[in-house]
């Protein structure tokens, strides 16, 4: 078809000139850290595995061990037949880590989203959702239909007042915030946050994928400051810091049974292969032993913004903000060619005009090769 190639080259052309196109590099990993990209050997700065937990060898040899049992493809729905015995035993963990009555895997944190939010609101109802909240939280919030409000980033006073002016027009209301910003790095404030959504009877969802694991000895983001933060809907990805694949949700026994027969991803959707879950089994074995590993990433990337005079870390990612598409994408090249994998992140994934570098820590970083990217950036890059 004619038109249609002419649009996709239309797009693209468009993409181009924003520098805004997108491109996918073949990338070989060759252990946690090492990339391997146009024959060359990158030290990736870029990749959510953050306790390195995809290349471990116990990790490894549990997913090959479920191939080996179960076969290579759940086979069908979860509902139908695709609920191999290994999903009880990682739902009673993933309960178990979160403190919560009762768990759910989905097909992935994308999934899990978008399952998850409709399957609670409908089009009577209030969603509120931080600015800059991921994709995913937003894409489940429109399925929904109900009304979509957007927050200031991390504003509770801004939250309280839409509560106060809209909340009584709706039925029923959510709050949907990340845990740990997947671009930025910093923390929703979930101590002010969980009582003010009490007090006006909003649902509380918190995405944590990127504080599993990482945050309070690796039980996430509401675990991380001392006192637990009761959170009614605990969702993340079991494809980060658990270095598997796969979706989740932590809540009551009733929430969770409700999503059994009313989360759509879940009820059309094939099962995980036995191989993700029972990689992520393994991976949650780990962090039981080992809680200190859980602490490495922050160390590190609070060892990196110390060298670089940048603001402290509060998760393990960085953002290393410099405005335009272009200077992005420049810092991303220039650093290629010192050896380092660092990704630039352009609009739309954050919002015109915040073009950044975006770092990641993970628990086997060398110290010299962190040392050695702060300097590059603060002295060529931040310069
Ligand atoms: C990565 C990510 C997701 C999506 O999880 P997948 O399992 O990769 O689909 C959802 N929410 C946030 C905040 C993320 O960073």
């Amino acid at each position: 078809m004619r038109s249609l190639d002419e649009f996709a080259a239309a797009k693209l052309r468009d993409l181009d000139a924003q520098n805004r196109r997108r491109s996918v590099s073949d990338s070989a990993r060759a252990d946690g850290i090492w990339i391997e990209r146009g024959g060359k050997r990158l030290i990736s700065f870029s990749c959510n595995d953050y306790l390195n937990l995809s290349q471990h060898p116990a990790v490894r040899e549990a997913a090959i061990a479920a191939i080996r049992d179960y076969g290579a493809g759940a086979g069908a729905s979860r509902l139908v037949t695709g609920n191999h015995p290994l999903y009880r035993a990682l739902e009673e963990r993933l309960a178990q880590i979160k403190g919560s009555e009762a768990a759910c895997v989905f097909g992935s944190g994308y999934l899990a989203n978008i399952g998850i939010i409709p399957a609670l609101i409908g089009r009577e109802d209030l969603v509120l959702v931080d600015a800059l909240a991921h994709a995913c939280i937003w894409a489940g919030a429109r399925m929904s239909g109900a009304k979509v409000m957007s927050y200031r980033h991390n504003d509770t006073a801004h939250i309280a007042e839409l509560l106060e002016t809209k909340r009584r027009e709706h039925r029923r209301a959510l709050i949907a915030t990340e845990g740990v910003f997947s671009m930025d790095g910093d923390r929703a404030p979930l101590a002010g946050l969980a009582p003010l959504a009490e007090a006006h009877d909003a649902w509380l969802i918190v995405d944590d994928a990127h504080g599993l694991g990482v945050l309070g000895l690796g039980r996430g983001t509401s675990f991380a400051d001392g006192v637990p933060v009761a959170v009614p809907l605990q969702m993340g990805t079991l494809s980060k810091a658990l270095g598997s694949y796969g979706g989740y949700l932590c809540a009551t026994a009733s929430v969770i049974e409700l999503m059994k027969s009313r989360a759509r991803p879940l009820v059309y959707s094939t099962g995980l292969p036995p191989a993700s879950v029972a990689a992520a089994i393994a991976a949650l074995d780990v962090i039981a032993r080992e809680p200190g590993l859980t602490e490495l990433p922050l160390t590190k990337a609070r060892r990196f913004t110390t060298l670089a005079a940048l603001p402290e870390a509060q998760s393990a990612i960085v953002p290393v903000i410099l405005g335009d598409e272009g200077a992005a994408l420049e810092a991303s090249r220039a650093l290629e060619g010192e050896g380092f994998l660092v990704a630039a992140i352009r609009p739309p994934t954050v919002p015109d005009g915040t073009a950044r570098l975006r770092l990641t820590f993970c628990a086997r970083h060398p110290d010299d090769a962190i040392a050695r990217l702060a300097a590059l950036i603060r002295d060529r890059i931040l310069r």
